[in-house]
């Protein structure tokens, strides 16, 4: 569904990614992980072209995005939802039209439609009772479902992750990744960017280890924590397990 094909992308001197080469297929669930600093945010960045790659191209649906006009990708990035580690919601719009904008003013689907279609995705991550209220009453948690929610409504093809959970209280943590679990049961494409190892581990099918830019697939989530071939992977693990 997605192929990265030598992604390369400078900062002036600073070599961010070094000629990244991957595949996604659908229903994949893809944890990026690896030490700060090291273009995971980046790389999730360049797949809806938040930002430009210096070179290489994305491959989405037989087009490469990167060659994309910007009427393009705003199609582009319907079917790339993106959740962020702090929520992006809308300070003075309720939830219900948080999650409403988008599908009327970018799909221009009808307002009782769009309201319905919002309803139907706030119940799915569990705050169908907070339609009517602002963000800001809401817990770090439930914001950062109703972004999920907000995402899911566009009815992407695939939703990226980046640390969706790295903002939270300890105590939110859990009910954010129970939606992301189930969404992957249900067969979402998901590439998820996280420092949570347990995540990594149970729910995704398959590990990206990046390091110095560099990234190493791992088709076997298990093959990568218990048998890490390489002594930088061994080393993150160390640290973080
Ligand atoms: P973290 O785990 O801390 O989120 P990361 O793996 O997501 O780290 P990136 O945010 O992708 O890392 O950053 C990779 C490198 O690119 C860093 O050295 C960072 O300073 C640099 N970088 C990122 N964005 C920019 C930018 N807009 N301009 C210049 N340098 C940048
Ligand atoms: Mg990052």
């Amino acid at each position: 569904i997605l192929e990265i094909k030598n992604l390369h992308k400078e900062y002036g001197e600073n070599t961010v990614l070094k000629s990244i080469n991957a595949q996604v297929e659908e229903g994949d669930v893809i944890a990026i992980l690896g030490p700060s600093g090291t273009g995971k945010s980046t790389l999730l960045r360049e797949l809806n072209m938040l930002e430009h790659p210096t070179s290489g191209a994305v491959i989405f649906d037989d087009q490469d995005i990167t060659k994309a006009s910007e009427a393009g990708l705003d199609k582009i990035r319907q079917d790339l939802g993106m959740v962020f580690q702090s929520f992006n919601l809308f300070p003075n719009m309720t939830v219900l039209e948080n999650v409403k904008i988008a599908l009327t003013k970018v799909k221009g689907i009808s307002d009782s439609e769009a309201t319905a279609t919002a309803r139907k995705f706030l119940e799915k991550v569990g705050v169908a009772d907070k339609v009517d209220v602002y963000p800001a009453s809401l817990s770090g948690g439930q914001q950062q479902r109703v972004a999920i929610a907000r995402a899911l409504a566009m009815n992407p093809k695939i939703m990226l992750f980046d640390e969706p959970t790295s903002a939270l209280d300890p105590e939110m943590v859990g009910e954010v990744l129970k939606t992301m679990r189930e969404l992957a049961q249900e067969g979402m494409t998901m590439l998820v960017v996280t420092h949570e190892m347990g995540f990594a581990r149970e729910v995704a099918s398959k590990i990206w280890f990046m390091s110095d830019g560099e990234m190493t697939a791992y088709d076997d989530p298990t093959g990568f924590f218990e048998n890490p071939n390489s002594e930088r992977a061994q080393n993150f693990l160390a640290k973080m397990l």
